[in-house]
């Protein structure tokens, strides 16, 4: 029997906004333990939210980048439940009026080319940590930090529309990918603020009903939530071909042993005794409002990664490098522009500058040649002033002390050496120090040319032009 896997995901993301999403407390991470906390996040009987609207014009952003339709009203709600890190005793989440419906992402035809749907986009409230660890009564007790209570997010609900775990996960990083773009979410999933929650079922091939699914927590990588998914869809198939059922249930994904296991069935399931939030009236975004973030949003990266291709004549798996994120774009597109050279701006950006990103752990932003300096060492280049060896050279340089590409090039002498005068004598030594190889050479193995130029290039520290040195080498054997 060959079965099909379905799939689909829960996504919460942190509104990246300063202050909560009900109070003025700080968002911030890594602050001690309950530092970013007032009344109304700690959940004081009589204290009064106050919704952040900078959070709304966000969560409204990622919607109309996802293709949503921005609901005009949306209601929040208590969502009711007891547990330790929820002070109120609710949560307060939007439920049956969420912000926004629809949308989705078209995925790639390496995952089958399916557009993924979005079901929903709403609005709701973080809870705040218990610490189980690090203290030292921490045998008998947990701890609470309250920092994170409040803080916002947009829960983004997926259909079940995914077929294999890479498709969900390429789906995930895809979303991140927009959401890191658009200045919404950090895309930080070390620091939970970006989550995924993993829904599974399988089926027979052909069957059009969905199967009994699990729903599979704490997958906090892509990495993770591939290998989450797989096991997941084996141990559902398994349970089928040994005559079982599938049980609807929560289980938590175990990172060290690739495995899942267990955390509540659907017996134990909330009742969460959804009611509208009386404290606060419903959400309006108005048609004014929702065009006005609408005009703001920025070219996407699919949109760009395409007209990369067709403005710059660039390759395809080029053009999705240089649109990772919106930071590296920007710079590619800059240095593009003001040396008038794509190919050449590409080359330097997914060469030098990708690699001191990835090697030093920083964002572009970081990196201090800026696309202008660039631009100005690709001209150098261009005019033959320096070799493309000596040009890394003078990139690190550049790196380093922050300077331009002409002043470190004349500085230290680094032009190339592009006279016959100066480099004859110097090729005149190479040949006379390898007899042997010129033999060989004559005797008809040319592959050994190459040899012979690279120790003239070592001479010159790289500054020799390659052309005239083949030329006067050539010359000189007589071959
Ligand atoms: P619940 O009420 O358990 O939260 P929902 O119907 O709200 O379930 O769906 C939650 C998520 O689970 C959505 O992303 C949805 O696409 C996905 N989902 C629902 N049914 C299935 C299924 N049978 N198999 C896989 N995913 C499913
Ligand atoms: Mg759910
Ligand atoms: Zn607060």
């Amino acid at each position: 029997m060959s079965y099909e896997a379905v799939i689909g995901l829960e996504i919460h993301a942190q509104l990246l906004t300063a202050t909560k999403i009900f109070c003025g407390c700080s968002t911030a991470f890594g602050a001690p333990p309950n530092a970013h906390t007032c009344p109304v996040c700690a959940g004081l009987p009589g204290a009064l939210p106050v919704l952040n609207r900078k959070a709304v014009d966000l969560a409204v952003t990622a919607a109309l980048a996802l293709g949503c339709e921005v609901q005009e009203r949306s209601v929040f709600a208590r969502k009711n439940y007891f547990y330790p890190d929820l002070p109120k005793g609710y949560q307060i989440s939007q439920f049956e009026s969420p912000l926004a419906l629809g949308g989705g992402l078209q995925m790639p035809a390496s995952v089958g080319g399916r557009f993924v749907q979005l079901t929903r986009i709403h609005m709701e409230e973080d809870a705040g940590k218990s610490l189980h660890e690090g203290f030292g009564d921490s045998d008998r007790k947990t701890y609470l930090d309250f920092n994170r209570s409040g803080v916002p997010l947009v829960e983004i609900v997926s259909e079940p529309d995914m077929r294999s775990a890479a498709e969900a996960a390429l789906f995930f990083e895809t979303l991140r990918q927009i959401l890191v773009w658009l200045g919404v979410n950090d895309g930080n999933m070390d620091e939970g603020s970006l989550r995924c929650d993993a829904n599974v079922s399988v089926r027979r091939q052909g069957e059009t009903t969905l199967g009994t699914k699990a729903e599979v927590k704490n997958v906090n990588s892509f990495r993770y939530l591939e290998k989450a998914i797989e096991y997941e869809i084996g141990r559902q198939i398994d349970v089928i071909d040994h005559g079982g059922r599938v049980v609807q249930e929560t289980r938590l994904f175990d990172a060290a042993r690739g495995t899942t296991h267990s955390m509540r069935s659907k017996e134990q399931a909330h009742d969460y005794r959804y009611f509208p939030e009386p404290d606060l009236p419903p959400l309006v975004v108005d048609e004014p409002r929702r065009a006005a973030r609408a005009a703001l949003l920025p070219e996407l990266p699919d949109a760009r990664r395409l007209r990369f291709i067709a403005d710059y004549a660039i390759p395809e798996y080029d053009a999705a490098l240089l649109t990772q994120t919106r930071g590296v774009a920007d710079y590619f597109e800059e240095t593009a522009r003001s040396s008038g050279n794509a190919k050449a701006a590409s080359n330097w950006v997914m060469g030098e500058v990708l690699r001191n990103m990835k090697e030093r752990a920083i964002a572009i932003e970081a990196v201090p040649v800026s696309p202008s300096a660039l631009a100005g060492l690709i001209g150098i280049v261009e005019k033959g002033t320096i070799s493309s060896t000596v040009a890394k050279d003078v990139f690190a340089k550049m790196y380093d002390t922050g300077g331009a590409a002409a002043d470190i090039v004349a500085a230290d002498g680094l032009a190339q050496i592009s006279d016959t005068s100066s480099l004859d004598p110097i090729v005149q030594r190479v040949l006379a120090a390898h007899p042997d190889v010129v033999a060989e050479i004559k005797a008809g193995k040319d592959r050994k040319f190459q040899f012979l130029v690279g120790q003239v290039m070592k001479e010159t520290k790289g500054k020799g032009d390659p052309k005239l040195v083949t030329d006067l080498m050539r010359a000189a054997i007589g071959v």
